[in-house]
């Protein structure tokens, strides 16, 4: 009889928001230093521009720590251009809302600001541009991409298409993070019907690589187990469906001094790693097992 390997439980990490909008490098130190005590490859989503005309590829001390964490496994991928102005459409309710602004009239107020711009021509300049800075930076180009606060309208996967990227990370298949995030947990939802938990084409040529959740954005001590034991529900949910976990994290969040995003993180990542048995690996590696065939798409 020929032996079956089972196809391993996939675990991704992606660090959102080092670069254009988190400038402060210590904070990304802090971050790495905690993966590597862990063991964890990462995917960093870069920002390439940021305020004050910051741009990554003239940044030589960035540039030199994100390149030794690639060195080291991590791995480097696309996050928006500026991460600012709704810059690829307009932003999730979820996100919108975690500052108590009120859903219908920010996306009111959004529309009128940025509305004019949410067009395929204007989406595919500030691509080229943020793939250009990206391409300098790394003497490669991105493999994946995220939108900031994953502003977005369809027409961005069509752009995507046309400027030669194939791989989206822009959907959320479980927001129950977010509700937990505004205390909202007795009447959190559930998954997203319409976001399977694994890779899933959203057209003929672009595939996204779902977000599962966010469990670890400003916590306090009080707020840990409830949004552990989500996290925990979740994997475990994913596997059962055969999914990949791909988990956000924020690099403010994960490097700031209080330690309350890295004591989650620490058991989230052995829960996954004792009970699990999970292969962690960067988005680079899931595009390849996808391109190899080991990872197989869900259909809708
Ligand atoms: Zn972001």
């Amino acid at each position: 009889m020929p032996s079956v390997t089972p196809a391993p439980h996939r675990f991704v990490v992606t660090v959102d928001d080092p670069g254009g909008l988190i400038q402060d490098l210590s904070l990304f130190e802090r971050t790495r230093r905690f993966l590597d005590a862990e063991g964890v490859p990462a995917s960093f989503m870069v920002v390439p521009r940021g305020d004050g005309g910051w741009q990554l590829d003239r940044q030589p001390e960035w540039l030199e720590a994100l390149h030794s964490a690639e060195r080291d496994g991590h791995d480097c991928q696309l996050h928006g251009l500026d991460h600012a102005n709704c810059e690829f459409g307009p932003i999730p309710d979820l996100i919108r809302t975690l500052d108590g602004t009120d859903a219908e009239a920010g996306f009111r107020s959004d529309s009128e600001q940025f509305g004019h711009m949410w067009r395929p021509e204007a989406y595919y300049e500030k691509l080229q541009t943020a793939m250009a800075i990206f391409e300098r930076a790394f003497e490669r180009r991105p493999l994946v991409f995220r939108t900031g606060a994953l502003s977005q309208t369809p027409e961005l996967y069509d752009v995507m298409a046309d400027a030669g990227m194939r791989y989206a990370s822009n959907l959320i298949t479980d927001p129950r993070g977010w509700a937990y995030i505004v205390e909202r947990y007795d009447d959190p939802g559930d998954w997203d019907p319409a976001v399977p938990p694994g890779p899933h084409r959203l057209t003929d040529q672009i595939i996204n690589l779902p977000i599962i959740s966010e469990y670890a954005w400003y916590l306090t001590e009080a707020k840990i187990p409830r949004h552990l034991a989500l996290a925990i529900d979740d994997l475990e949910r994913v596997f059962a469906a055969g999914g990949v976990f791909v988990l956000v994290c924020h690099v403010q969040c994960v490097g700031a001094e209080d330690g309350l995003s890295r004591k989650l993180l620490h058991q989230l990542l052995q829960v996954a790693r004792q009970d699990f048995g999970v292969e962690f690996g960067t988005l680079a590696a899931l595009v390849q097992g996808i391109e190899r065939g080991d990872v197989s798409l869900f259909t809708p």
